[in-house]
């Protein structure tokens, strides 16, 4: 007999992950170019936290870390905090999110939505920084806490490494292809670093480019300077998960570039992303004119439009003369399909 909670993880993975690979077929400077990209906003939750939630649940569960009625508390500037909200109210948890003040609307009131109790905190009560010290304070103040711990929990590389890095390669396998690089834009760096152990494991010669906003670097500099648009990366300090010795060089785009490239897979493709994606694929790009128009790489859009409403996404976005964007003129998509269960290979459909 199954418990309720083993019944409740095995409906979890059924919504969660195993996401279609997108082929974006577009034009660029004369040339025919095709960026594969995972499309995790049909994750249960339309992000793909969902699949770092998941897993690290999972485990607090299999190695007794975590007890019926716990309460989970987790700093996030967004989607971790809706991922885990989800998960923890579906397994029956408390749920308590602290959060910069100044990210969009929508994140909160979805946060609130899920069942769960937010703590916004202000620039002035020390912004992401003063998220993560909060939430330890309020772990330590009692003694039916979990932590989950994105920014330093190796479960969030391992989610990625046993999940969406192997349906990348399995996707990309089914048409005959195998990764040249894979590029993604780093909040915890969950991302970058656990497909990329997948992928380098199966092609030690993958690149692997870790990417942050132009105007407000992170990983390069150690610190946080400035301010950007591209909400979920580039928060105020590297993560412990990223280990930049293993990575290959950092890849800069501006925010006001990502906003038009999300538009743009809207309004001429119908793929209503977020702006971190928009980033991507203008970084995936960027890759591929090193490489060669013919070079396999892939990244990730990483959530969907609906929790961007409030911000520059919905506005007119002003184009600079750097701008890669206006160039790129999308011409279609194909999908890799979802991994089939009983051969774990990936199928394509055109
Ligand atoms: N894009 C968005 C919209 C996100 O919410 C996140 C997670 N913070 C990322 C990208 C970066 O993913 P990771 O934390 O795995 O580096």
């Amino acid at each position: 007999m199954r418990t309720e909670v083993e019944q409740t993880f095995g409906a979890l993975s059924k919504i969660v992950g195993n996401t279609p690979l997108l082929g974006i077929h577009f034009e660029y400077r004369g040339q025919q170019h095709v960026i594969y990209a995972k499309s995790e906003q049909v994750n249960m939750t339309g992000s793909i936290k969902d699949r770092m939630a998941l897993y690290i649940m999972k485990t607090a569960y299999a190695e007794g870390r975590i007890r019926p009625g716990d309460t989970i508390a987790e700093a996030t500037s967004g989607n971790t905090g809706i991922s885990f909200a989800a998960i923890g109210r579906a397994l029956g948890h408390p749920v308590k999110i602290f959060m910069p003040s100044w990210m969009s609307h929508e994140r909160q009131d979805l946060i609130r939505c899920y069942g769960a109790e937010i703590v916004l905190v202000s620039a002035e009560q020390g912004g992401f920084l003063g998220s993560i010290r909060m939430a330890e304070e309020f772990a330590a103040s009692r003694s039916d806490v979990f932590l989950p711990r994105q920014f330093s929990n190796l479960g969030n590389t391992e989610a990625h490494e046993t999940t969406t890095g192997p349906e990348i390669w399995a996707q990309l396998e089914s048409a005959g292809l195998c990764p040249d690089a894979f590029v993604a834009g780093v909040g915890t760096g969950g991302t970058v670093m656990g497909v990329g152990r997948c992928l380098r494991g199966r092609n030690p010669y993958v690149k692997l480019h870790p990417v942050e906003p132009a105007e407000s670097p992170t990983i390069s500099t150690g610190y946080k300077v400035g301010k950007h648009r591209i909400q979920g990366i580039s928060d105020e300090f590297i993560p412990t998960l990223v280990d930049l010795t293993v990575l290959d060089s950092i890849v800069a785009v501006s925010d006001g570039d990502s906003i038009l490239m999300a538009q743009k897979l809207a309004s001429s493709l119908g793929l209503a992303v977020g702006i971190s994606s928009g980033c991507n694929f203008l970084a995936a790009l960027k890759v591929q004119e090193e490489l060669g128009p013919d070079a396999v790489v892939a990244t990730v859009f990483a959530d969907d439009n609906k929790k961007y409403l409030s911000t520059d996404l919905t506005r007119v976005e002003p184009v600079r003369p750097d701008y890669l964007a206006p160039e790129v003129a999308l011409t279609g998509i194909s999908a890799l399909q979802r991994i089939c269960s009983c051969c774990e290979r990936g199928q394509e459909v055109r």
